[in-house]
């Protein structure tokens, strides 16, 4: 990996690379940033009728961070990057002095997470179960074809991998029920040494780091385009967009940017100096089945976590102010493709070729069209101290198209 400039202890936490040698790429969305700021200014200027305030509307400059051309594996997203802090834990011999042979994970029906740890076990030549809870979410209820819902998109994947799959109904993944602890003793039972991933792998001690690096490459990503000229205004992503399901892809971005405002300021170089407000990395939840503060308490736990491990001081340096969640476009529920996020999937798709994904960043760009063309964005630039021209958003697709052929009767 090319130097990051990411300090000690984090530069000192192993890694087992999944992701390519070079960083994702972050690219402009050159017509949807037009039409978002048109749409802006027509709804300031239908505000100010009386033409007080004409031209207050910064142009707003879209970019995307491809996480979903990150890695060469399957179905590249989110999780290889938080995988990629998790093998070597993998790898390393287990308490009782065995070695891993079996991954085992979960998720949603058409989880992506499953493939990412599907794909990684066949890598490293284990094995892997992965469990799909069919009552989480609203994907397999609205489903016009169930069948359809349960084996293709990434359920086809996964058992391409060779994983083996298993759907549990909803009675056996109640809160009251634990299924996992049973499959995990069944296979110990079996003469295996399984190796239990979480959700998303958020609950996991190292889940936040892949983010909180990803945060560095960001970082260096923004000198490069901005030396070249391509990256204007302040040279700087100004607002992060970025998918809430699990909690630790946000978490660790938090972690990584303050780490990265910490040095900076250590080296004099900090973003006072260029009286500029600090960068926001705004998360737009995808499911509506719990409230938001049950999210943002995991949100600042993971944050927590993960700046422990990479040199904050957790209690000092990351607090719930740096968790910012939106609950306003879960929709009807986790997994299910609302109308309004349909529409904004065709909308990116029809300007800029862009594909995203019905279950994350579909929402998620939803949530980003409505702050940039609501004028809430440039309402919270501007209440924050910035007043410059153009705003800098960086919108991170975390992957998941492989879902779509699960949601093709929508
Ligand atoms: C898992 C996932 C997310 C959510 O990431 P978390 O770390 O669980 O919050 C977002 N987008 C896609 C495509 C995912 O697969």
């Amino acid at each position: 990996m090319s130097d990051l400039d990411i300090p000690s202890p984090f530069s000192e936490i192993p890694l087992y690379p999944l992701q390519y040698l070079h960083p994702s790429p972050i690219h402009p969305l050159p017509h949807l940033s037009t039409s978002a700021t048109d749409a802006a200014n027509t709804k300031d200027t239908t505000a100010n009728k009386d033409g007080q305030n004409p031209s207050s509307h910064p142009r707003i400059n879209i970019w995307c961070k491809r996480e979903d051309h990150g890695s060469p594996l399957a179905c590249s997203g989110n999780k290889y990057r938080k995988l990629e802090y998790i093998v070597p834990d993998i790898l390393r011999p287990q308490k009782d002095g065995r070695t891993v042979t079996i991954l085992v994970t979960e998720g949603a029906i058409q989880s992506n997470h499953t493939v990412q740890v599907a794909s990684v076990a066949a890598v490293l030549g284990l094995k892997a179960v992965v469990l799909l809870h069919k009552g989480t979410g609203g994907g397999l209820r609205s489903t016009t074809n169930p069948e359809v819902f349960q084996n293709t998109g990434n359920v086809q994947v996964v058992r391409m991998l060779g994983a083996e799959v298993r759907m549990l109904e909803p009675d056996e993944s109640a809160d009251d029920k634990d299924p996992v602890e049973p499959i995990l003793q069944g296979l110990r039972d079996n003469g295996h040494v399984p190796y239990w991933i979480p959700s998303g792998a958020s609950l996991h001690h190292l889940g936040g780091l892949g983010y909180a690096r990803c945060a560095f490459e960001i970082a260096k990503q923004e000198v490069e385009l901005s030396q070249r000229g391509t990256l204007k205004g302040s040279g700087r992503f100004d607002y992060i967009f970025v998918s809430f399901g699990s909690g630790s892809t946000v978490a660790g971005l938090i972690a990584g940017f303050k780490l990265l405002e910490k040095t900076r300021q250590q080296q004099g170089n900090n973003e006072e100096r260029k009286q500029l407000p600090k960068r926001q990395v705004i998360s737009i939840m995808s499911s509506p089945t719990k409230p938001k503060p049950y999210h943002e308490e995991r949100a600042v736990r993971f944050a927590r976590t993960a700046g422990e491990m990479i040199g904050l001081d957790p209690q000092n340096d990351i607090s719930l102010d740096d968790v910012r969640l939106d609950d306003r476009f879960v929709g009807s529920a986790y997994g299910q493709l609302d109308p309004e996020t349909k529409a904004a999937l065709d909308r990116v798709a029809r300007v800029d070729g862009l594909i995203g994904d019905p279950v994350y960043t579909g929402k998620t760009l939803r949530g980003l069209l409505h702050w940039v063309e609501s004028g809430e964005i440039a309402r919270d630039w501007s209440v924050r101290g910035g007043n410059s021209a153009e705003l800098n958003v960086l919108f991170i697709h975390t992957g998941g198209q492989s879902a779509l052929a699960a949601y093709s009767d929508i």
